[in-house]
């Protein structure tokens, strides 16, 4: 994978974001302050502009494009999350992705997540789709599936994970406020992290 794939990976999360804005709000709304659906489309369509404009020619530049972008355009809690995850993603980064090179740059985002969020399984973020997802995906390669077949496993963790987070209450974040009452309603976060391992499917072959 060069850049131009993953510039593709981008394009297609941000997609993805735009279609799913409204559940996005509607599970903010549910449990936290309806604004992850309109903070990440903003900071995803400031992403798509930016990487339009000049298109970074390294994995490294591209995820270090994506991840200061989603800094300083997501509002709450998930812009520092995810632009944290796509820094680390960027440090990670080899010249050409492979598919245990794409294993290592995800983990680095989970890495990231946790350092920022000092998150646990359990707590009801995204990080319970995204931890499955990464360990879903290591797992994959290293029973030796090929790449496509071992990142739509990460995409099945993680949609599982994301489902798992419906009876949670949440112990992090906003909707930590609401105790017992946040359970019945998916995360949004674990909701629009497992858009980005679907759009990784839709666009990245090895
Ligand atoms: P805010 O809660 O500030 O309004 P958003 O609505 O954009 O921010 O994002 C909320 C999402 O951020 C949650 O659904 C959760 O997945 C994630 N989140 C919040 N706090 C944490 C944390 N400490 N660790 C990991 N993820 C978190
Ligand atoms: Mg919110």
């Amino acid at each position: 994978m060069d850049a131009a794939a993953l510039n593709a990976w981008m394009h297609e999360f941000a997609r993805l974001i735009a279609e799913n804005t409204a559940k996005l709000t509607e599970l903010d709304s549910a449990i936290g302050d309806g604004d992850h659906g309109f903070n990440m489309d903003r900071g995803l369509k400031a992403v798509v502009q930016a990487l339009d404009d000049e298109p970074p020619d390294t994995p490294s530049a591209l995820f270090k494009r994506v991840g200061m972008t989603l800094i300083s355009k997501v509002g709450g809690a998930s812009g520092p999350l995810y632009g944290t995850a796509f820094l680390r993603m960027s440090a990670a980064a080899d010249t050409s992705v492979d598919g245990p090179g794409f294993a290592k740059v995800l983990r680095a985002g989970l890495d990231g997540v946790v350092a920022r969020g000092k998150c646990v399984a359990g707590d009801k973020t995204m990080y319970d789709a995204l931890a499955p997802a990464v360990d879903a995906l290591d797992a994959g390669l290293a029973e030796g599936k090929d790449f496509p077949a071992a990142l739509q496993a990460a995409v099945d963790a993680a949609t599982a994970g994301r489902d798992a987070t419906v009876p949670m209450a949440a112990r992090k974040g906003r909707a930590s406020y609401l105790g017992e009452r946040s359970a019945g309603h998916a995360d949004p976060g674990a909701t629009s992290v497992t858009l980005l391992l679907v759009a990784a499917a839709a666009t990245l072959t090895d």
